[in-house]
Order: C-alpha cells, then structure tokens, then sequence
C-alpha cells in the first residue's frame, strides 16, 4: 500500500486500508473490554498499531492497542526509570511497537524463529531493516492533541476553504505546544523559552510540561518510530499512515505532522522527512462522553489481557513499573547487547540509560535537526524533560 502525496485525495485503496485498520481496533477492543462493559472501557483516546505485509487486508495484524489521555504528576517523576511520563495513547503505542521491534530482534537471533521475524538479516556490520512490504498504520480515534486538532475541534469545518485559511488565529498555526500536568489540553510554548526544565523545580512543583502528541509525531516523521536505543541495530522505523476515527482535518494534520519545518531539517540519510498517507474514516466515531479516567491501558500481539496504569503515578494499580517504562526499555537494550557480543565481538556495555541513547549519533543528529527547524520557522524551542531522570543504571538480570 503506496502513501499518497499530500496533495492526493485519499485513494479508494486507502480507504478500505483506513476503515479496516479502524474496524479491527475497535473489535479488538470491544473483546478485551467484555464489549465494551468493563471499566477500562473508558477512555477518552483510543490508538493503535496495525501492523500490513501485503496488500491483503486480510493479512493485517494489531501490534498494539492504548487509551489514554493524561501525563504524570511531576512529584512522581522516577530517577530509575521506572515511571511512565507521558500516558497519551498514541505515545503509549510507540512505546509498545519499541517492545515489539525487540521482540522481533530477539526473534531473528534464534534459528527455530528466524524466519517469523519483520526484521531481515543483516550483512556483518550493518543495521537491520525491515522485510520488504512490512509496514505500520498509526490509528488515533481522533486528531491528536496540539497543533492537529486545536484548530478543528468540530467534525466539519470551513475555517479553510479553497486552500484559504480564514481562521483569525491563524497566527498561532504551527506553533509547538505542551500538555500540562494531570489536566488535559496544551498551551503554547512560551517565547524565550530555553526549552530547559530542572529536577528539582519539578519535585517543587513546577508544572512538568511535556510535548503535545502533534508535535511528537512530526518528530516521529523525521526520527521514526524507534528510539534513540534500538538505532543502535535498527534502520529508522516510519508510519505508513495515520488514520483518525473522528475530527480529521487533512489541511491542518498535515501540517501538524509533517508540512510545518518550513525547509526540510537538514538530516543525513537513511532519516528523511516522511510523509505518511493521512486518511479519516468513513464512519466517524462520536465524541465520548464523560470525564477522562486517570487511568491508561495497554495491550500487545500475544498479551491475555491490558495492562492498566495509573496516570497521576505513572505506574500500574498494584504500583509496580509498566513493561513500557524506560527501565525496562534500557533492560531489552542490554540484553540485546550481550546477545550480539556472543555471536560477534566483544561491545561496551554502557551502562548508564543517557549515556546508551547519546551514543546512537546519528538519531541524535536528526533529533536535533528537528529541534533547530522548529525554531528557524519562529514555532518555539522544544521542552525537554530535566536530565536527571535519564541517569540511572539497570541489570540485564533483575528487573
Ligand atoms: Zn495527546
């Protein structure tokens, strides 16, 4: 299944390729919720992952499904790891489709499973990449939050017609916004901002901000989809599509997810600025009414049931880290380490998270491209999260 340029209109193709990836979600939820009678049913966002390598739509699978609409409390944020920040379903099915790739890592390292693995083999000294047609459709059951969908709050709009934005905002068009803490919603970044946040204004109780999702997946289009600790073996990782179940806006989510740099970041292959295929659906879903839940589920290829976690903690009800957390993440990157020194030569092991993930160069390189082509269009600096919180240790053994 080709994406379409953006100033294609949706083929037939796609289409079918929206409505089918939406369909299998919400059934799939519907079967992990009792039919949508349990109290995770709640949810305010519904995303997933689904997973093409034909173009059979029967050949589809969910690689992941998530809810989830509130990020932590900055008193709980976690020096080891251990906490989840940022509960937005869409960012929790990144994080499920990283646990994923290892596991599909893992697979290609053992003869009896080889064959099942996404990943091909890769020459000695190269990275990995993906079998040929092996592709992944974002599904998000409405625009995500931040530059997407704060200018198309209703299903039909006609604040751009003819290709004119009429919008009196349209000043604020672009600009990079945060979510704030345990509410909901996103502010803009404030000008002259140094993007700088510290670990102990924080615990003072300091508003933790963290990116809204429009701005994180026009990041994904220029990072990928994988994280700065599986480049280390693996080739970038881009959607394919992104699908919305309700409000989409092809003007405004295209711009807020991939026409907004201005000149493309300048990045050194294999990253490039992808432009996923944008497509709604043909029944879009109604609004869900209610308040929010403070809590996030999450559920993966194989998995008997969801995972739940409390997003005021960022940890699950019975308090324990999440599979997702960064420590966990960290643990799988170790141990892929170790497995790779076995059959090749002996590698480093770093063994300090900040230090792993600032070692992978070249997805630093392009996450910074992305940080300075957001500013060179005058749409803020990039807030990150204090360093602190990426300064711990993990074991290969204890989790
Ligand atoms: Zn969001």
């Amino acid at each position: 299944m080709k994406p379409v340029s953006q100033n294609e209109e949706p083929s037939s193709m796609s289409q079918a390729l929206a409505d089918h990836v939406s369909k299998l979600i919400l059934s799939k939820f519907s079967d992990l919720t009792d039919g949508f009678t349990s109290p995770y049913a709640r949810r305010k966002v519904l995303s997933g992952i689904v997973m093409t390598t034909s173009d059979n739509l029967d050949d589809a699978s969910i690689v992941c499904i998530t809810t989830g609409t509130k990020c932590i409390n900055g008193e709980y944020i976690s020096d080891q790891g251990l906490a989840l920040n940022d509960c937005h379903a869409e960012i929790i099915g990144r994080r499920c489709l990283r646990l994923f790739l290892y596991q599909q890592l893992t697979a290609l390292h053992h003869p009896a499973t080889r064959e099942m693995s996404i990943f091909e083999a890769p020459l000695p000294g190269e990275k990995c990449c993906l079998k040929p047609n092996v592709q992944f459709h974002l599904y998000i059951s409405t625009s995500p939050c931040g530059d997407a969908r704060i200018f198309s709050p209703h299903e039909a709009s006609s604040d751009v017609e003819n290709g004119q934005d009429r919008h009196p905002n349209r000043k604020a068009r672009g600009q990079l916004r945060t979510k704030i803490e345990s509410g909901e919603g996103t502010i803009p970044i404030r000008t002259g901002s140094t993007g700088v946040q510290t670990w102990d204004g924080v615990l003072q109780g300091e508003r933790l901000l963290t990116m809204s999702c429009s701005d994180k997946i026009a990041r994904w289009n220029v990072i990928g989809l994988q994280g700065a600790l599986l480049s280390h073996f693996i080739e970038p990782v881009y959607m394919t599509s992104i699908i919305l179940g309700s409000l989409y806006h092809g003007s405004h989510l295209s711009r807020a997810v991939y026409g907004r740099f201005g000149d493309e970041p300048e990045i050194e292959p294999p990253y490039h600025l992808n432009r996923p295929l944008l497509s709604g659906i043909s029944n879009p879903e109604s609004r869900q009414p209610g308040k929010a839940p403070n809590f996030s589920c999450n559920w993966m290829m194989g998995d008997q049931g969801l995972e739940v976690i409390q997003t005021t903690t960022g940890k699950r009800e019975d308090n324990r880290p999440s599979r997702l957390c960064k420590y966990e993440m960290f643990r799988r990157y170790m141990e892929h380490v170790k497995r790779l020194a076995d059959v090749e030569k002996p590698i480093d092991l770093p063994s300090v998270y900040c230090d792993a993930k600032m070692t992978s160069t070249d997805y630093q390189a392009a996450k910074q491209a992305v940080t300075k082509a957001f500013e060179k269009v005058g749409l803020g600096t990039w807030t990150k999260k204090p360093i602190e919180q990426d300064m711990f240790m993990a074991s290969v053994d204890a989790p």
